[in-house]
């Protein structure tokens, strides 16, 4: 037999055998090793590894993300399955979530020597400290207690989680600007697709603009189903306690009332519970502006937007929601 033939005949089934034990048993690493090195430079490889690597985690991280937000989804829903049927038996409201809009990094309209954000927080302590001193019964949910950014998501899923407990009402705290100066008054708003009129969208850009089209669609994917479900309800007790409010506001400080009105603000949007945002007065006006930062004159609004949520809610609890 040649030599070569004696060869072949020993080597070819080792050959054979060990061809069909690598494509059985191969290693992922080597697999790669291999595949990428055929056409590559070792430079070109080491980028792509790193490329696949962040490609990979960015994966790891979109799943991640999903996975919170549907956590974060049920949890919303478990919350607002926990608020007691109103059509079968009724709770009365025994608590209200002040909200001092802006903060932080957000501070709202600066005109005249007030920075918004701070003038809110101001009446809002003004506001939680009569409610302490007047009405104890009435339980007190602050969304920011300093200056410090709280998100629209942050806002909403607090009050979420707060009415959850208890049947609370929210109210949230702004000062206005306007291009014209002269314009003056203090103002409540409640929800509307559409604006009341075009001050009132004016309004209503100049205070969703403080929030981040990322906040907006993370709340709306968790809170726009249920919000809808809810809100029609909810609409009609928003627009009272605003009357409330404007009235007892306007009869305690003898301040000019610009009306009531309707504009679609975010942070009234996704809210599941009554809700009003008042705009105490346009910083943009100099005499309205000095009012402002008078401490007796931030006294008599304040005690005007307590009576008038005490009122509501005194009137609210006795008639069991106005049916009696
Ligand atoms: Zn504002």
């Amino acid at each position: 037999m040649p030599r070569i033939i004696y060869i072949c005949f020993f080597l070819c089934p080792i050959l054979l055998f060990s061809q069909q034990t690598t494509e059985r048993f191969v290693n992922p690493d080597d697999y790669i090793e291999k595949t990428t090195n055929t056409n590559v430079s070792p430079e070109e490889d080491r980028q792509q590894k790193a490329l696949d690597f962040i490609a990979n985690q960015e994966k790891i991280n979109e799943e991640k993300r999903l996975k919170n937000q549907q956590l974060k989804k049920e949890e919303a829903i478990d919350d607002l399955l926990m608020i007691p049927e109103q059509d079968h038996e009724f709770v009365p409201i025994d608590a209200i979530v002040l909200d001092a809009g802006h903060g932080g990094k957000h501070p709202g309209g600066i005109s005249n020597g007030i920075e918004e954000k701070r003038l809110n927080l101001t009446l809002v302590k003004k506001i939680h400290a009569i409610f302490r001193k007047k009405n104890k019964d009435i339980k007190i949910y602050v969304t920011r207690k300093n200056d410090k950014y709280v998100s629209l998501e942050d806002r909403v899923s607090k009050t979420a989680r707060w009415s959850a407990r208890k049947n609370v009402l929210f109210v949230s705290i702004h000062g206005n600007i306007a291009f014209n100066s002269k314009v003056s008054g203090f103002e409540i708003y409640t929800l509307s697709d559409k604006a009341s009129d075009p001050d009132a969208l004016a309004t209503e850009r100049i205070e969703n603009a403080g929030f981040s089209s990322s906040d907006i669609e993370k709340t709306e994917s968790v809170y726009s189903i249920l919000a809808d479900l809810i809100r029609d309800g909810t609409r009609k007790q928003s627009e009272w306690l605003a009357r409330f409010v404007y009235d007892d506001t306007l009869r305690a400080s003898k301040t000019y009332g610009r009306g009531l009105k309707r504009a679609n603000f975010f942070v009234l949007k996704y809210n599941t519970v009554p809700s009003i945002l008042v705009e105490v007065g346009y910083m943009s006006n100099a005499a309205e502006a000095k009012n402002l930062l008078d401490e007796e004159y931030q006294n008599k609004l304040t005690i005007g937007i307590y009576q008038g949520i005490s009122r509501y809610i005194q009137e609210y609890n006795e008639t069991e929601g106005f049916t009696k």
